[in-house]
């Protein structure tokens, strides 16, 4: 898809999803936080859910926890403007209350169809709510960071903490962020050998390791791939 394509095709996703009543968010919602961005971005990077300030502004991560986002955005060269940033869900659950499963399920597809439009070589998921949902994994994100997860269709998932837990923790959280954000440089240096179809074996799926030494398992691979099939 060209970047043009990609831009009108978000820009339709947008607005359908603007007018979403598909969950009970839609009832205390202000706004619908669709995601801001690169339609056409390497690097997409997914939060849990829009918070106060963003359900009045209409765009993710525009607090406290955001401009720690865009310093660590910046320590590796890339702007706002060059990622896109969207959460799992697009709207505020009331009180910043955890997501529900069912609310979950009703917004998914909009993530899915974000990460097919926009196409990132690098998804960075925020926390333990991101992770544990596009890892399908109960593993909490203090275990998983620090490392690269070959992902859907050939690309690959960095696992972070979310920035307001790193706010609130101190210098140390925010240190192991910096090193995942490094990951990421690392991952973008190196060009992308597979295919949007996900054909082929993805680039570290023979050799990467877990955080216990072991090789992960090639059906959990299978099943992360096909996370939203
Ligand atoms: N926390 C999130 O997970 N997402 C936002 O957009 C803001 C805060």
């Amino acid at each position: 898809m060209s970047e043009a394509q990609a831009s009108q095709t978000l820009a339709l996703l947008e607005s359908e999803a603007k007018i979403c009543t598909a969950c009970r968010l839609a009832q205390t919602r202000t706004q619908v936080v669709f995601g801001v961005g690169d339609p056409d971005a390497d690097v997409l990077l997914v939060g849990e859910a829009p918070g106060f300030n963003e359900d009045l502004q209409g765009e993710p991560f525009v607090g406290a926890a955001g401009q720690l986002l865009n310093r660590l955005l910046g320590e590796i060269g890339l702007s706002r403007e060059d990622v896109y940033i969207a959460n799992v869900l697009k709207c505020r659950p009331p009180n910043n209350r955890d997501p529900a499963q069912d609310e979950v399920d009703s917004c998914k597809d909009y993530l899915r169809a974000q990460i097919t439009i926009i196409d990132p070589n690098v998804v960075v998921t925020l926390g333990n709510f991101a992770t544990k949902l596009l890892m399908r994994t109960e593993t909490g994100i203090t275990r998983l960071r620090g490392r690269t997860y070959p992902w859907w269709q050939g690309r690959t998932l960095v696992p972070t903490y979310h920035p307001a837990a790193a706010l609130r923790s101190g210098d140390r959280l925010i240190g192991e962020m910096q090193s995942d954000f490094a990951l990421v440089r690392d991952v973008l240096s190196r060009p992308r050998t597979i295919t949007p179809s996900g054909k082929g074996a993805p680039p570290e799926a023979s050799t990467d390791k877990q955080s216990d030494g072991s090789r992960p398992d090639p059906e959990d691979q299978a099943e992360q791939m096909n996370l939203f099939a």
